[in-house]
């Protein structure tokens, strides 16, 4: 992409509408990158442009011009907004599995239903796990047979049995329920998020490496990470494989 290109190099006119031309070095692959052209897309769905010579705008205000006040108030505002949503940060969870939750909760990832909502053309829109069902948030992490599979064991594990969540915010709000203190809760949220993160790791693995994703190895995962991530990262050096693998609330 190059820096100084006006808004006519970029936004195009294409029978009536308008056309994003990004001309990218190379096409976008990752995750990350789809993500980032689904936000710009969604930014863009209501633009419209004129033959005017480009200019600086406020966007936030009716005269378009900037002012401290104002940007405080918006982040007041945004404040009040975020007050409806569960996610917390955990803390002994690494930061990518964090955002991948958080972009998820605000219905931010790119799921093919996600894509043909942003007009990305991705063929078929059903579910990569188990293709029963649109491939979207509220199916992938609750309704999705393979899904369910993969909470049956998580919830057998952590001894939350069952798993009652109907949508992605009471998948936030299990660890709510759990008794036992404040690390007990931090624990099986942090595994709740690491759960969404593997599930949503072997659905991506599917799609772009064509492997076939296994309930168990899901598991195995959930399991492998949240070990290693809770032994580095928190008081809990000392936890031994074979204790914690039966009760992941052994050592409290
Ligand atoms: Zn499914």
């Amino acid at each position: 992409m190059y820096n100084l290109c006006s808004v006519s190099d970029r936004l195009r006119i294409f029978n009536g509408g308008l056309r994003f031309v990004p001309d990218w070095k190379k096409g976008i692959s990752t995750v990350e990158e789809i993500s980032e052209m689904q936000d710009v897309l969604f930014l863009l769905r209501d633009a419209s442009i004129s033959d005017c010579k480009d200019t600086w705008f406020w966007g936030e205000e009716a005269k378009g011009t900037y002012s401290v006040a104002l940007m405080k108030s918006m982040i007041r505002e945004e404040e009040e907004v975020r007050r409806d949503f569960c996610m917390r940060w955990e803390s002994w969870i690494p930061i990518k599995v964090n955002i991948f939750v958080w972009r998820t909760e605000m219905d931010r990832i790119p799921t093919r239903m996600a894509l043909s909502r942003r007009r990305l053309n991705v063929g078929d829109s059903s579910c990569t796990l188990c293709g029963i069902g649109d491939e979207e948030v509220m199916h992938l992490f609750t309704g999705c047979v393979f899904s369910f599979g993969v909470w049956s064991i998580v919830g057998q594990w952590c001894n939350i049995i069952p798993i009652m969540a109907f949508d992605f915010k009471d998948l936030l709000r299990i660890h709510e329920s759990v008794t036992g203190g404040k690390w007990a809760k931090k624990v099986i949220r942090g595994i709740v998020m690491v759960t969404c993160w593997a599930i949503w790791k072997s659905r991506n693995d599917k799609v772009f490496r064509g492997t076939t994703p296994k309930v168990a190895e899901v598991v195995a995962m959930v399991k492998s990470c949240s070990f290693l991530w809770l032994k580095n990262r928190t008081k809990f050096a000392n936890i031994v494989w074979k204790d914690w693998v039966k009760n992941p609330l052994y050592m409290l």
